[in-house]
């Protein structure tokens, strides 16, 4: 088995203003340069994504954007393409964060029209899957991630998946609802999705595929879910506008031992 090394990522979402970027920021060099052990990355507004490539350069946190277009340029008003966001120099885009899904329309194909236009431009991508709380009543929850898993990834070349590739899982009941899904459920998740991406890519690549939890993840409950085996690291909401809750589950997200050896 390889080894994974946590990624705790921070969605600011529609949150923040310059002055309030500017402060997280010098906060989160100061972070990075203590080395924690996790990955860190942060998703701001699209206005403020090129100060904050600018802010964090050297510093080795991920920094990507919200969303981006699937179109490479053209008549689409108030629209970002992923070339833009790499021309600006950050490294990532998320793709199907359930907001986006539920808020703009962003069909299961749209979603992938993304992912692929974010591949296409450099970007790496991490992708979302979840299930709402109906869905989970119903006893959907595997039919509904595996589903979205297999509509963001079928076809895509191992490599490409295992390269340049994290999932988070955030079960749709549990962002920005204090609600959490205990570290059984999640980590009865993460096999799933694990074993779904062993599937599609072979068992190599899906050992090497970061998988994040989100939802209203928060320093006291992060250390439990990082000790299940399959959850690696976290996707953050709420508690990454505050930087010492941010802090606190970047030292947090990988306090369980894990096996020595890859950077991812
Ligand atoms: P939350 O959001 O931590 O505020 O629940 C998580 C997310 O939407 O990524």
């Amino acid at each position: 088995m390889s080894a994974r090394t946590p990624f705790v990522a921070g969605n600011w979402k529609m949150n923040l203003d310059r002055a309030a970027v500017h402060a997280l920021c010098r906060h989160l060099a100061v972070l990075a340069a203590e080395k924690p052990p996790s990955r860190l990355g942060v998703f701001p507004p699209f206005v403020y994504l090129a100060d904050v490539v600018a802010e964090l350069s050297g510093t080795g946190i991920v920094v990507g954007a919200q969303t981006c277009h699937s179109r490479e340029s053209g008549a689409y008003t108030g629209e970002i393409s992923a070339r833009m966001i790499r021309d600006v120099g950050a490294s990532h885009v998320i793709v199907g964060h359930s907001e986006r899904r539920q808020l703009c329309g962003e069909t299961d194909a749209e979603v992938r029209a993304r992912l692929d236009a974010a591949l296409a431009a450099g970007l790496d991508v991490i992708l979302c899957v979840g299930e709402t709380l109906d869905e989970r009543k119903a006893d959907r929850t595997a039919a509904v991630v595996t589903g979205q898993l297999q509509a963001g990834l079928a076809g895509l070349p191992a490599d490409t998946i295992a390269r340049r590739l994290t999932l988070a899982y955030e079960p749709v009941w549990a962002i920005g609802t204090g609600l959490n899904a205990t570290p059984a459920q999640a980590q009865e998740v993460h096999a799933l999705l694990r074993a779904r991406l062993a599937a599609l890519a072979g068992d190599a690549a899906a050992q090497r595929v970061v998988v994040q939890y989100g939802g209203s993840v928060k320093p006291d409950n992060i250390a439990a879910l990082a000790a299940c085996p399959d959850v690696d690291g976290a996707l953050v909401g709420g508690a990454s506008l505050d930087f010492r809750s941010f802090a606190a589950i970047a030292r947090l997200g990988a306090s369980a031992p894990r096996p020595a050896g890859s950077d991812r």
